[in-house]
């Protein structure tokens, strides 16, 4: 890696956001402060404070919006399944959903970890194989045309079925090209197991686990092509009861399996593990209760054109739901699988699903997306415009637009972190709190980066940075665009290294030290 610069000590306002106190404080205006301020971790709090020089100079040169990937967390946080494997004592697979994020940096260190690839395209299949994963710890998910399924037959990667059809697409592909006998997972959906009673949600994906018959039956006539391994669910859903019960009904499935003479022995529970975005626990209850308060209009509204996250007065009452991520998730990522396999099983005499896995010496696989890239990037946007309005609120515009930064758009309310243009300017006298609205850079009303009024320690002043935390699961450039010709982020990937950070381009990076000790 090129080293540009070493960072320099923190600054007034870089870090967390706020002045450290989670209460609600109100400012000199009498106005409630309502912030929402970032989990950080040790890596990306360091960057946001000691690396603020650094990353105003990275973005000098490589321009707004621009995407910042952390490596070396990837590989701490598959470090961190690993760890809740060894305490069930558990074999088998950390699959990383590559759909939660395209960096090459990412994959390409996590390719030195025991980590495997969960691929759901024919593009993040061949970017897998390019970046040195090997087929066999590569998973394929999700819709696949020919192409995308030849090619995970040719590698020897497993198949994630979604169904009877294309077990048999798969297997006649096998048989008409002389491809090598596939490895499949069975996926499952619509668990019920008192009598008819639904227990996990609806699913576009996965064969109804009651139809598992239909499926072995196909399994069957292809013995020569496919070899079922297992089966699995992946439950778009932060309930731990749905997922112990998607469990539960893959434990029976293997035994069905067994029954039928397969020799099954991987379940697969998808991914799904969450992240923990915010700091404080009562700043985010204060600010939903606030949210509904100002729908019901009992309080001036915490949103551009009081937009209700899903919430509406009707007839004098609150309706609707809150569709917003839980930013506070005391628990998620690696301690939520812990917690699911800590589960006792009900159905199963009641012993925990992590004790159940092991006495039938089943592998368990996991596929971790956002989960797996905690912690693991930030976008940043520069300050263009700072507008009073006669609301009170300031319109901040930013050299970005929606599609660069996900949050909003993914329901994920977390403050971004102001980095001063001027380091070591806390904001001088005219410091203090301030609303504003995050505009972006397209010419169309609903360009908003949040439709929330954020939150900031002090208003922002053209040139400043405002860093995006955490956006590397989904957040990043899942929905960017070339609108209006407007630039699409580059990426960059960021090592320190003793007191210094070190960059280079993302596709540019490689986990090898080049000859030298310069970082590639
Ligand atoms: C998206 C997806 C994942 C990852 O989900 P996260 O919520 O990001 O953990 C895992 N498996 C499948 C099949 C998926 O479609």
């Amino acid at each position: 890696m090129s080293t540009a610069g070493t960072g320099t000590a923190g600054t007034g306002t870089a870090g967390t956001g706020t002045a450290g106190t989670a209460d609600t404080a109100a400012d000199a205006g009498g106005g409630e402060t309502l912030y929402l301020e970032p989990r950080l971790e040790e890596r990306p709090a360091a960057l946001l404070t000691t690396g603020a020089a650094f990353l105003h100079t990275l973005v000098d040169a490589l321009g707004s919006p621009l995407n910042v990937v952390l490596p070396g967390q990837i590989a701490e946080n598959a470090e961190r399944f690993r760890a809740v494997f060894r305490r069930h004592r558990l074999t088998g697979r950390v699959f990383f959903a590559h759909k939660a994020n395209r960096s090459s940096a990412l994959v390409r260190r996590l390719v030195t970890t025991d980590a495997a690839l969960d691929a759901a395209s024919l593009g993040e299949m061949q970017h897998a194989l390019a970046s040195g994963w090997t087929g066999d710890r590569i998973m394929t998910t999700g819709p696949k045309d020919p192409e995308f399924l030849w090619l995970a037959l040719r590698a020897g990667a497993v198949v994630n079925v979604d169904g009877p059809g294309e077990l048999e697409r798969a297997a006649e592909l096998v048989r008409a090209y002389g491809l090598p006998r596939c490895r499949v997972v069975l996926r499952l959906s619509g668990f019920e197991t008192s009598g008819t009673t639904l227990l996990s949600r609806r699913s576009r994906f996965g064969t109804p686990a009651r139809s598992l018959k239909h499926l072995l039956d196909t399994a069957d006539r292809y013995r020569d092509a496919v070899e079922p391994i297992g089966v699995g669910y992946h439950l778009d859903t932060t309930s731990l009861d749905e997922k112990a019960a998607a469990l539960e009904g893959c434990l029976t499935a293997m035994e069905e399996m067994r029954v039928r003479g397969f020799s099954p022995r991987a379940v697969d529970v998808g991914g799904g593990f969450g992240v923990n975005y915010l700091a404080h626990a009562d700043q985010w209850s204060r600010y939903t209760t606030a949210l509904t308060r100002a729908v019901m209009g009992e309080r001036p509204p915490l949103t551009w054109d009081g937009h209700g996250y899903g919430l509406r007065m009707e007839n004098g009452t609150v309706k609707g739901a809150l569709g917003l991520y839980p930013a506070h998730r005391p628990l998620a990522g690696a301690g939520y699988l812990d917690e699911l396999l800590s589960r006792p099983a009900a159905g199963l005499g009641g012993r925990p699903l992590g004790t159940l896995l092991l006495e039938s010496l089943h592998e368990l696989y996991v596929e971790p997306g956002r989960a797996l890239v905690d912690q693991c990037g930030i976008t940043l946007g520069r300050v263009l415009e700072v507008r009073a309005t006669d609301t009170g609120a300031h319109l901040v515009r930013l050299a970005m637009n929606a599609g660069d930064v996900g949050l909003e758009d993914h329901g994920v309310l977390v403050d971004p972190v102001l980095l001063p243009r001027d380091i070591g300017d806390g904001g001088g006298a005219g410091a203090g709190h301030a609303a504003v609205h995050l505009m972006g850079n397209l010419c169309l009303e609903s360009d908003l980066i949040t439709r929330r009024t954020v939150h900031l320690p002090r208003l922002p002043r053209p040139g400043d940075l405002l860093a995006f935390p955490n956006t590397a699961g989904y957040c990043m450039d899942f929905g960017a665009t070339h609108a209006q010709r407007q630039p699409v982020a580059r990426r960059v990937a960021v090592e320190r290294e003793g007191e210094s950070w070190h960059w280079c381009l993302d596709e540019q990076y490689w986990p090898i030290t080049r000859p030298g000790g310069q970082r590639t």
